[in-house]
């Protein structure tokens, strides 16, 4: 999960680390009031998950309060790179002196964690990247030694930052370090990092993206989800424990193991890709391992209640879990979903292979489920369920 700029300082500030007084605001008067209690000279920072604000237009000084409505009425409502920027933060202006660029990463492809430091940070770092990569130190970091002050230090000189602004730095990678390490983050970045005026290293924008996958021992993290910007149906398969991605196409998608899910998609696609219309997966849906009914049922229902489906193909191969208990498990879904007054209502391509498939396939077959097809092979399967989204329900 990435944070908005705002959350990310309020993180970093919990940490100790130095940034700049601000308020969110949501409206152009909201804006002037924060301005006001500021004490003016402000500026204003469009929130949207995206880089590249400033360069949009997105990030304003504003003289006074009266200026900070002036640039928040042209920023709310902006287009950048696709996202609508709903709210503002209206910062205390800082007097910038020099701008350095600083982050703590996670390295995949070398297996450990990695810091980026420069001197010449700023809006052009990308561009200074590429042009001048000798001015971008990459320092790697063990996670078993982590980040000391010594550390830091070497790190902040390894970037060509001056002598004046090492120390300033090292304490405020090193406060970094242990907010990227204590939420878990996957990325830490200061963009810049200031040398302000009258000599503080302060992080001036923020950029920090959450492991998911570390939730489960974040429970603060919960309070960061950005609720507006979530799928609705996306949401609802969250609250059911689901793995589901909402695509736009037409046809529903249930599958055992993520791989199989996948290539489904594929398969799915390019049998679409011959018929008018071209239809495409709906979604990503992956029951996973041990397909019972009641999961088979909520993913069913998550998949029928997008008005865009019209037919669903559900791809099974019984390894652990095998085919009669999924066959078993479409029988009672097709029963609960009747009980919670839900109608299947469009045609469903049941493939099942594998694990007790032919079990599998007579337990479907002598239930007569209304609306349920059984094909053999996926690439039929897919076919045909490309063809039902076509017909229509
Ligand atoms: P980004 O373009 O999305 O990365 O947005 P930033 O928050 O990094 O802001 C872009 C640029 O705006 C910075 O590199 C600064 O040059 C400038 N900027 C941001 N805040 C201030 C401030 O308080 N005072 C001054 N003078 N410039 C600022
Ligand atoms: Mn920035």
């Amino acid at each position: 999960m990435d944070l908005f700029e705002h959350q990310a300082k309020e993180l970093f500030a919990a940490y100790g680390i130095p940034v700049p007084r601000g308020i969110v605001a949501h409206t152009a008067d909201e804006a002037r009031e924060a301005a006001q209690q500021l004490g003016g000279r402000v500026v204003v920072k469009a929130q949207v998950k995206t880089g590249g604000r400033g360069k949009a237009g997105g990030v304003k000084l504003a003289e006074d309060a009266a200026d900070a409505h002036r640039k928040a009425t042209e920023i709310l409502g902006m287009d950048i790179k696709g996202h609508t920027v709903h709210k503002v933060l209206i910062e205390e202006a800082s007097a910038i002196a020099e701008e350095y660029y600083f982050s703590f990463l996670l390295d995949r492809a070398n297996r450990t964690f990695l810091s980026i430091c420069s001197a010449s940070g700023g809006m052009d770092i990308e561009e200074v990247a590429h042009a001048t990569p000798e001015k971008v130190a990459k320092i790697p970091i063990s996670p078993l030694e982590g980040v000391n002050r010594a550390k830091a230090r070497e790190i902040a000189r390894a970037g060509g930052l001056p002598e004046k602004a090492v120390e300033g730095a090292a304490e405020l990678i090193e406060k970094l370090w242990c907010c990227f390490v204590d939420e878990d983050a996957t990325l830490v970045e200061v963009n810049p990092m200031i040398l302000s005026v009258d000599g503080q290293v302060r992080a001036l924008d923020g950029k920090v993206t959450l492991d998911d996958n570390a939730a489960f021992r974040q429970p603060d993290h919960e309070a960061l989800v950005d609720r507006g910007a979530e799928d609705p149906l996306e949401a609802a398969a969250k609250a059911k424990g689901l793995n589901y991605v909402k695509l736009d196409g037409s046809v529903g998608i249930i599958g055992n193991g993520a791989g199989l899910v996948m290539s489904t998609l594929d398969v799915v696609a390019y049998a679409g890709e011959k018929l008018p219309g071209a239809p495409r997966p709906a979604n990503f849906l992956d029951i996973g391992g041990g397909a019972s009914a009641e999961v088979m049922a909520n993913g069913l229902e998550i998949i029928l209640s997008d008005p865009s489906v019209r037919s669903v193909f559900v791809n099974v191969f019984g390894g652990i879990t095998a085919c009669d208990a999924v066959a078993e498990g479409i029988v009672a879904a097709f029963r609960l979903l009747g009980e919670r007054g839900e109608q299947v209502g469009r045609p469903l391509v049941v493939r099942l292979d594998g694990n007790n498939a032919a079990r599998g396939r007579q337990i479907l077959t002598e239930a007569n489920l209304p609306g349920v097809e059984l094909v053999n092979s996926m690439d039929d399967a897919a076919a045909r369920a490309a063809e039902l989204a076509v017909a229509g329900v």
